[in-house]
């Protein structure tokens, strides 16, 4: 017996409409909120009991973007500059035997909406639609090794960018009055330089533009630093 066959217990809602600028790990982007969505079956009240009680769950979800994408034994880490090759199960790359992620997230309440219940989570690595398969919680006493081994990720990934926005889009984040973080979030997705590992390597004068939430955020880098020129609303 070696196939097995899930069911979606949720979906997220996430900021994170594409690919390109999510952290590679959860954590990182505090200010990324997102919920998972649970409906029927799984909506249920009970089956979220004691749930509050803890601050972080661990989410088992699937790469549904990249799953027919199949996989490869090595893989290149962007932390490595994109230039050495791992072994896939010594890395967390999406493209693996099955396309299955886990991330450790914060979990900041828990609201019914009619029919279904919504987990509002914080610091999500995960990109809106993002079916997730298993909740459990983050327990620190077995989960928490601080004295573990962490091959070539040894720490957060670092850069050396800066982040300046134009008026434009200090007012636009201003008047996001349900999203009081907006501008902050915004400065650290592109604090981690979201740019392919081969753009970083070579002098780059591009322009950008990424989606978050509903906006088009549109920016340019010079050197080690982002300047962004515009937030949009999204056109359909
Ligand atoms: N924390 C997870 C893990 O370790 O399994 C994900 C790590 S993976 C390196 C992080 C990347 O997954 C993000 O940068 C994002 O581009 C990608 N990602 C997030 N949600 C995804 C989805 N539903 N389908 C495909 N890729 C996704």
């Amino acid at each position: 017996m070696n196939q097995f066959e899930f069911t979606a217990v949720g979906v997220i809602e996430s900021p994170y409409k594409q690919k390109f600028a999510i952290p590679r790990q959860p954590g990182l982007i505090t200010e990324a909120r997102g919920q998972l969505v649970l409906s029927p079956p799984f909506a249920d009240d009970a089956i979220v009991r004691g749930i509050d009680s803890f601050s972080h769950l661990w989410l088992v979800f699937v790469f549904h973007e990249t799953a027919d994408k199949g996989w490869s034994p090595l893989v290149r880490p962007p932390r490595l500059g994109g230039n050495e090759k791992k072994g896939v199960f010594a890395t967390r790359a999406t493209f693996r035997p099955n396309p299955i992620g886990l991330s450790v997230v914060k979990l900041d309440g828990v609201e019914r909406r009619g029919e279904q219940l919504v987990l509002k989570l914080s610091g999500i690595d995960l990109l809106d639609g993002t079916p997730v398969l298993d909740i459990k919680p983050y327990l620190p006493y077995a989960d928490a090794l601080p004295n573990a081994a962490s091959g070539f990720a040894d720490a957060a990934p670092q850069t050396d960018m800066t982040v300046s926005m134009s008026e434009q889009a200090i007012e636009f984040c201003r008047k996001q009055h349900a999203l009081p973080d907006l501008q902050i979030f915004i400065e650290k997705v592109l604090k981690q330089d979201p740019r392919p590992p081969y753009k970083k390597q070579r002098q780059d004068t591009q322009s950008y533009g990424m989606n978050l939430y509903n906006f088009n955020i549109k920016w340019t880098v010079d050197g080690d630093h982002n300047h962004v020129t515009e937030i949009r609303i999204q056109q359909q």
